[in-house]
């Protein structure tokens, strides 16, 4: 895993346009800004008020994320979760965090969509459910801790 994320780490930091975006070098709509972090809008949003959490600098993903900004970006995600909840008026939030091309990343600056739900809004962040046997659920069970 290491190595592919490392692989796509085509950019290097000053090409990041997280970077650039979270030192204020490009303009973003800002919701919320602190020593560590910046909220901004995104540019091209699944819902109305579809947010980003950026650190200000640059881990390319969680693998990289230390520990105590984890920390921190959970706790900041669940106050932007309240307090957009509120102005917004919305029915439900989705957190979502992309890690690896394969799993959707394209921006390779480790970010955090604060995601807003409306009844009917026709969006769908789902998957399609493996039909998986005990034994191979088990097996995976295995894998990982076993
Ligand atoms: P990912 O697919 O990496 O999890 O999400 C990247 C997100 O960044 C996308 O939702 C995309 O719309 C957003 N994005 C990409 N470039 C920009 C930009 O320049 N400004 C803003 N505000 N959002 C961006
Ligand atoms: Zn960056």
């Amino acid at each position: 895993m290491r190595c592919i994320i490392a692989r796509e780490r085509v950019m290097g930091e000053k090409d990041c346009i997280f970077c650039r975006i979270a030192n204020g070098e490009i303009p973003s709509k800002t919701l919320y800004e602190d020593e560590e972090f910046k909220v901004i809008l995104d540019a091209g949003p699944a819902t109305r008020g579809h947010a980003l959490i950026l650190p200000k600098s640059h881990y390319a993903n969680l693998y990289e994320l230390p520990d105590e900004a984890a920390v921190k970006v959970m706790l900041l995600a669940k106050k932007m979760a309240v307090f957009m909840t509120e102005k917004l008026g919305c029915d439900g939030f989705n957190l979502v965090q992309n890690n690896g091309k394969a799993a959707g990343q394209t921006v390779f600056h480790f970010h955090l969509h604060l995601i807003p739900r409306y009844k009917d809004d026709g969006q769908t962040l789902g998957w399609k459910p493996l039909e998986l046997k005990q034994e191979e659920l088990e097996e995976i069970k295995n894998i990982i801790i076993g």
